[in-house]
C-alpha cells in the first residue's frame, strides 16, 4: 500500500446515477461529465456510471476520449472543446460526437478531408462568453450547413454561468438562448442540452431542453442549495432573495433537495512518525504554530504534492472516527496533526470522506469543489473498491 491512496467506490457510483435518474425521468438524455479525469476519480469510472444508467458522455480532449475508449468501446461520447482540424482523423477513430464553437470552425471542419460522418453538436454562447456562437444569422447558417453535409447534427446546447438561485443570468441565459435559437426548428434537434447538475437540481425542468449534462452530483456530492437558518442575519437574507427574484422575475428554485447521493472518493494515507512537541516549540514552515503545552503530533505523508493545497484554515483529518486538527503550515511532501493519546503509529487518517465532508476540505484549503476532487484524484495511486 502507498503512503497515501484515493478509494473510489464504484458502487456508489452506480447507486448515484440511479438515484439521479429515478429523481428526474423528465429528460431524454442524461451526458455524464467525465473530464478531469472523471473528476479525479479515474476514466475507469464510466463503467460504474454507464452500470448506473448513464449512455452518453463528454470529455474535454482527444486524449480524455482516448482514455475513455479503453473502458467503453461504443457509448456516445461529446468532445466538449473543439478538436483541432489537423486530428478529425482521430476523432472519426474515435468515434466522436464534435462541439461546433463557432462558424469559421464549423467551415474548417466541412472542408477537411476526413472520410466519416460526425455527430455535431453546436455550442451556443448565450451568456458565459467562452466557447459558442453568439449570432442567431450564424446559428441558422450553421444548421443548413450540416444539413447538407454529410454529418449529422445531433444536438444543440450551452452552458450556464451561475446556479441563478440569487441573480437573474441564468434566467436570462435561457431566453437569450431561446433568441438565438428562434430562426432554427428545435424540434429537428434530437439533444437540446442547456444544464449541468446544479440546474438540474435547483430549478424546474427546462421547458425547450430534452437532455441535461452532469458533473459533480453523479460523483456523489449533494449540490442543491441549502435553506438559511433562522438567525437574523439569515432571515435578512432570505428577504434579499425572494426580493431579487421578484424583481428579475426569476424562474423557481427548490432548496435542501433530498437525493440518495454518497461521494465515491475518499482519500487516505498512513502516519510517519508520533513525536512530542514541549510547550513553547514551533511546528512547521514559517514557525506559524507555536505549541501552547506539551503536545503530541502525528506527521503524515501528504503535502501540495498529493493536491491538497497548502493553505489550513483549521483544516481536520479523521482517525479511529475522531476528529484532529492538523497544525501550521502545508507543506509540499507532509503536514502535521495535532494528536492524542489514543492515536498509534498504525492507524490510518483520513483526510477526505467518512466525517470529512467534500465541503469541509474545500473551505479549510481554499479550493473549489472538483478542484479538490481533481487533486487529490489525480495526485495519488487510486484504489477501486466495490
Ligand atoms: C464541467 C461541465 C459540466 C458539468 O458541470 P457540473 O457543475 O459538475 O455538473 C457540464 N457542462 C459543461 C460544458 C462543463 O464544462
Amino acid at each position: 500500500m502507498t503512503d497515501s491512496y484515493v478509494e473510489i467506490n464504484l458502487t456508489r457510483l452506480s447507486n448515484n446515477v440511479k438515484a439521479i435518474l429515478e429523481k428526474y425521468p423528465e429528460y431524454k438524455s442524461y451526458i455524464g461529465v467525465v473530464k478531469g479525469d472523471a473528476y479525479g476519480h479515474g476514466m475507469r469510472s464510466v463503467k460504474a456510471l454507464h452500470h448506473g444508467g448513464l449512455r452518453y458522455f463528454a470529455v474535454s480532449s482527444l486524449e480524455e476520449a482516448f482514455d475513455l475508449r479503453k473502458y467503453n468501446a461504443h457509448v456516445p461520447v461529446l468532445c466538449l472543446e473543439p478538436v483541432a482540424i489537423e486530428r478529425l482523423g482521430e476523432a472519426a477513430d474515435l468515434d466522436l460526437t464534435l462541439a461546433i464553437p463557432d462558424i469559421e470552425y464549423l467551415r474548417a471542419m466541412l472542408a477537411a478531408d476526413v472520410n466519416h460522418s460526425f455527430k455535431l453538436h453546436i455550442k451556443v454562447d448565450a451568456g458565459f462568453s467562452r466557447l459558442g456562437l453568439k449570432d442567431k444569422g450564424e446559428i441558422k447558417e450553421a444548421v443548413q450547413l450540416i444539413n447538407s453535409s454529410p454529418h449529422f447534427l445531433e444536438g444543440i446546447y450551452q452552458h450556464f454561468a451561475t446556479a441563478g438561485i440569487f441573480d437573474p443570468h441564468y434566467d436570462n441565459q435561457i431566453r437569450r438562448f431561446k433568441e438565438l435559437t428562434s430562426l432554427i426548428d428545435l424540434d429537428e434537434i434530437p439533444i437540446v442540452h442547456l444544464g449541468s447538475g446544479v440546474s438540474l437540481v435547483a430549478h424546474p425542468k427546462i421547458d425547450i431542453a430534452t437532455g441535461t449534462r452532469m458533473g459533480l452530483i453523479m460523483y456523489g456530492y449533494n449540490i442543491s442549495p441549502s435553506s438559511y437558518g433562522s438567525s437574523m442575519k439569515d432571515r435578512l437574507r432570505d428577504l434579499r432573495d425572494k426580493r431579487n427574484q421578484k424583481k428579475y422575475h426569476l424562474t423557481e428554485t427548490y432548496r435542501d433537495v433530498q437525493l440518495d447521493l454518497s461521494p465515491a472518493m475518499s482519500y487516505k494515507c498512513r502516519i510517519l512518525q508520533i513525536k512530542d512537541v514541549n510547550a513553547g516549540e514551533y511546528v512547521g514552515y514559517g514557525a506559524e504554530y507555536q505549541a501552547p503545552e506539551l503536545i503530541s503530533i502525528a506527521v503524515l505523508p501528504v503535502g501540495y504534492n498529493n493536491g491538497i493545497g497548502h493553505a489550513n484554515f483549521g483544516r481536520v483529518v479523521e482517525i479511529n472516527g475522531k476528529r484532529y486538527p492538523i497544525i501550521g503550515e502545508i507543506g509540499m511532501n507532509m503536514c502535521c496533526v495535532k494528536v492524542d493519546n489514543r492515536v498509534k503509529l498504525t492507524d490510518t487518517v483520513t483526510l477526505l470522506g467518512g466525517g470529512i465532508s467534500l465541503g469541509r476540505f474545500s473551505r479549510a484549503s481554499g479550493l473549489g469543489l472538483a478542484e479538490v476532487l481533481l487533486g487529490i484524484g489525480k495526485n495519488n495511486e487510486r484504489i477501486y473498491i466495490k
